[in-house]
């Protein structure tokens, strides 16, 4: 079968490969550890769950505006003000099936044949595939991990071309779970300002902090920043809902309304009961999210002491999201292997612990730990890891 052009170069999900393969390990009897997964381990709160039963019940299992229902809009636009101070109508919002689909639809609605879209790396997954989906061109731009993993803004001046179209900010990011200051977002903004650069705010770990920064959105920075940027958020991470696939954009009325309007012919609507479930979330207790973030914050503590401390390996804390983005290049050259790729696929044959390569994210010298697991399984993670890297030759 000739498939289309537009599949032969898209590269697998690196993430999904690792856990098929620890699975597969599992199924054959092995004691796997799989630190590969990006979801929160803790069930979505019942309170939601209680309010997609009685969405059932009464019957909302029908097709919604393509857009989303009004009352979630209202909802994510009151969330929006009083977390970000930023003001939105139900014109300049799109709910969808997952942020992952709010920017696959961005793309699609944004992008000509070879525009290009500025990357920083390292990078989640799914960003350069979806640009080079849309016809465009993925520009990366390494971050350097000196500079806690964050693009400056000469970087991104240096990277602006003709053809530029957008630029990402993924902050907290995946994987490496740094996060633009104030500042950085402010003299970023200005560059894109400058060139006319729209921004894609990708904000879906907005919830998941841990140091004592706050959250910071470039939009609410100043009104043509705001008008300069589309914000993406979701409740997959903030609320534990990553199957129920919700999440939304916000920006120009015009771009929503094209989103909308593509929308309408892919998706239809994002599930009706998903997203009275989603408005439950926004609407119900946020102490549930509370108490989640607080068990992340302690392991986050527990298991970066523990990688830290190992030779050969270097981690900067990270300030949020749920993973570790640790250098182990001197470790897997003491280990005998010159690329990291081969010393984690090492790793999972001799101590049966799964871990993301860099590559996946465009930083091959590192590797992302998930902590969305429990503190036991942390710490007999990070003990084979080190006799790992202490032993094998
Ligand atoms: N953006 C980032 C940085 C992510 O890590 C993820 C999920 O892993 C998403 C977007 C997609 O989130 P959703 O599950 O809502 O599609």
């Amino acid at each position: 079968m000739d498939l289309a052009k537009r599949v032969k170069t898209l590269t697998p999900s690196s993430t999904l490969a690792i856990t098929a393969k620890a699975k597969e390990l599992k199924q054959q009897g092995h004691d796997v550890i799989g630190l590969g997964v990006g979801e929160p381990d803790f069930n979505t709160p019942d309170y939601i769950i209680q309010a997609a039963s009685k969405a059932m019940s009464k019957g909302m299992t029908k097709y919604t505006p393509a857009g989303g229902i009004v009352e979630l809009k209202q909802a994510i636009a009151t969330k929006l003000l009083e977390d970000n101070e930023l003001q939105y109508t139900n014109e300049q919002l799109i709910i969808t099936t997952g942020a992952k689909h709010a920017l696959y639809t961005l793309f699609q609605v944004l992008i000509n044949e070879g525009d290009e879209v500025i990357v920083p790396a390292p990078y989640w997954v799914s960003y350069p595939e979806q640009i080079k989906l849309a016809g465009g061109e993925p520009v990366i731009v390494n971050a350097q991990e000196k500079n806690e993993f964050k693009i400056t803004p000469s970087e991104l001046e240096k990277a602006i071309t003709a053809k530029t179209k957008a630029v990402i900010i993924n902050s907290p990011s995946n994987p490496t779970g740094m996060m633009y200051s104030k500042e950085d977002l402010m003299k970023l903004g200005e560059t894109c300002l400058k060139h006319d650069v729209l921004i894609i705010s990708d904000e879906i770990y907005e919830k998941l902090i841990y140091s004592s920064d706050n959250h910071i959105s470039i939009a609410q920075l100043s009104s043509e920043l705001k008008e300069q940027t589309i914000v993406i958020n979701g409740v997959s991470k903030s609320h534990a809902m990553t199957g129920w696939r919700i999440g939304y954009a916000a920006g120009s009325k015009e771009i929503i309304s094209a989103m909308t309007n593509l929308a309408s012919h892919s998706t239809s609507n994002p599930t009706s009961i998903a997203q009275y479930a989603a408005l439950a979330a926004y609407e119900g207790p946020q102490e549930p999210l509370e108490e989640m973030k607080r068990v992340f914050a302690e392991r986050l503590d527990l298991l970066h002491g523990l990688i830290d401390d190992i030779p050969g390996v270097t981690c900067i804390k990270p300030k949020g999201a749920f993973y570790l983005f640790p250098n182990v290049k001197e470790a897997a050259d003491k280990n005998g292997y010159s690329k990291v790729d081969d010393w984690v696929a090492a790793l999972l044959d001799k101590e049966k612990v799964a871990l993301v390569p860099g590559s996946a994210f465009g930083s091959p010298d590192n590797v992302r730990l998930s902590y969305a697991t429990s503190a036991d399984v942390l710490e007999e993670a990070a003990k084979r890891i080190k006799r790992f890297i202490m032993t094998h030759q």
